[in-house]
């Protein structure tokens, strides 16, 4: 017997919403989408995150796929095709951490818009359609596929929230074209942005475009994804909500839906050179809150004269310290004994990581006591969610909000003092920050003095309210609950003709 319309409508109902999530190839904005496709996962929704070869071979040997299936997660990861060549990129240049150089940057997000195609014929040959499309804020070539098949998007935006509704109302009086700084309004407090200082996204030259796409993909979107927590941004939420006009989801800090070893290490990146089994041993061997963790993120290179500095800085201040240098900062055999040389001195007392570390691994360890960071949203949020107070050294992008953010509004950060952004890549800074100054911020950030003391707990009593958010009850697991419910039943309607062929 056939089954009626009436089982058939019940069958569907009774189906997990089903979400398919774009991030965008960049770890800043990769690893929180994956984090959050595994929580909605968990949370019984069915997830299809799609990414290009390169980006899933990553995801799969860091177990993420085989975890999820272990788990009985709804969880895939969809590769996507992708044409580097067509804009003269080689075949591995799929994440921001394969770009050479800046000419790079431009090519590399015209080759990703061109993913476009294959995502609607994807999303086309979906039964029934998805429940909800998430998208990385910089994936508008998402948005006319979505609206042309009616399916609901929300737009996933990867920095704080400060940033988020800074960068809204600055562009909504067209603050970014102006070389000189200028208040922004709505701000809870004296924000000052300029296309030389704080500049945002896609502000480079050629980029016009791109941004003109992802802020008109905003406006026609469902409402945004973000990754922070009420206790943290709650007046920023409320502002970026009200001028968005639409509903703002924050979920975060998604970092801590990892919680054992294994899932902390395997974050992004390919391996770095010392285990994480290696990296915790050592970390074991110091004491609570004396180590100082040096990292600058995913894409921002250092170069050799701010190398030295840095290196030089370290080992005068005295302490522990734990300092990840990239591969791509390695590249000539003076740096290389340069860094041996260094090694050997403060054998011991430091550690180097080359190429990639397990950063939230290293982050939730007690012997880790304050973080020499370059602001991206992730690492600043991380440090946070695990009470860790940060020295900030921003370099461009959202960063220098960010460093606002955690030190004058927060009040668990310490600026090194850097004023003016670098070009995004390679750290071409005419004055490098001086070994010196380095030292003497370091031992400022790890001191015991009052103010030091101030930032610790200020920074513990966020980590405290950051697990609260996140556990049963709290406002970011409560948030996704509305958000799976919200979107149980919605999915795409339309059957229009082709969007991109
Ligand atoms: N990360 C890591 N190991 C590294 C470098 C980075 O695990 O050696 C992770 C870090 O935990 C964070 C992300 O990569 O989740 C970097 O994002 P962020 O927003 O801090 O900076 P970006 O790389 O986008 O500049």
């Amino acid at each position: 017997m056939a089954p009626t319309q009436q089982a058939l409508a019940a069958a569907a109902m009774s189906e997990p919403p089903h979400f398919v999530l774009v991030p965008l190839a960049a770890h800043g904005h990769l690893i929180p989408m994956v984090d959050l496709a595994r929580l909605l996962a968990s949370r019984g929704a069915r997830v299809s995150l799609l990414t290009t070869s390169l980006n899933a071979r990553r995801l799969r040997d860091g177990g993420v796929t085989d975890k999820a299936a272990r788990a009985k997660l709804l969880l895939e990861v969809v590769e996507l095709p992708y044409s580097p060549a067509d804009y003269g990129l080689p075949p591995d240049c799929q994440n921001a951490d394969m770009i050479a150089n800046n000419a790079q940057m431009l090519p590399f997000f015209l080759a990703l818009r061109d993913l476009a195609g294959p995502f609607e014929a994807y999303v086309r040959a979906l039964v029934p359609l998805p429940s909800c499309i998430i998208s990385d804020w910089c994936n508008s070539w998402t948005a006319g596929v979505a609206a042309c098949l009616g399916i609901p998007r929300l737009f996933f935006q990867g920095p704080s929230c400060f940033f988020s509704l800074c960068d809204l109302n600055a562009a909504a009086h067209g603050l970014h074209e102006d070389r000189e700084p200028h208040v922004v309004p709505g701000m809870s407090m004296c924000v000052k942005v300029g296309n030389r200082r704080a500049h945002g996204f896609f502000t480079s030259p050629g980029c016009n475009e791109l941004r003109q796409d992802a802020v008109a993909a905003m406006r026609t979107s469902h409402g945004a994804v973000i990754n922070t927590f009420l206790d943290l941004e709650e007046k920023s939420v409320a502002c970026y909500e009200a001028a968005l006009g639409k509903p703002v989801w924050a979920l975060g800090p998604l970092c801590l839906h990892n919680r054992d070893g294994d899932d902390m290490a395997s974050r992004g990146g390919d391996k770095g050179g010392v285990s994480e089994r290696a990296i915790v041993a050592w970390l074991d061997k110091q004491a609570p809150d004396s180590v100082v963790y040096v990292s600058f993120g995913s894409v921002a290179r250092k170069l050799p004269k701010q190398q030295f500095e840095i290196g030089h800085g370290l080992e005068h201040c005295g302490r522990p310290f734990l300092w990840v240098v990239k591969e791509s900062e390695l590249a000539s055999p003076e740096s290389r004994m340069w860094l041996e040389n260094l090694e050997a001195r403060t054998s011991g007392r430091g550690l180097v990581v080359r190429g990639w570390a397990p950063q939230l691994a290293v982050l939730s360890h007690r012997s880790v006591g304050g973080f020499v960071t370059h602001c991206g949203w992730n690492s600043v949020l991380e440090s946070i969610a695990h009470g860790v107070p940060v020295l900030t050294w921003p370099h461009f992008a959202d960063q220098f909000l960010n460093e606002q953010l955690a030190v004058d509004v927060l009040g668990v950060g310490l600026r090194i003092g850097v004023t003016m952004p670098i070009m995004i890549l390679n750290d071409d800074a005419a004055a490098p920050v001086l070994r010196g100054d380095i030292a003497r911020a370091v031992s400022e950030l790890m001191q015991g003095g009052e103010e030091a003391e101030e930032r610790r707990r200020k920074a513990k009593e966020y980590g405290a309210k950051a697990r609260r958010a996140m556990e049963k009850g709290g406002d970011s697991y409560e948030r996704l609950t509305q958000l799976i419910e919200s979107f149980r039943h919605a999915g795409g309607k339309e059957h229009c003709s082709g969007v991109t062929a």
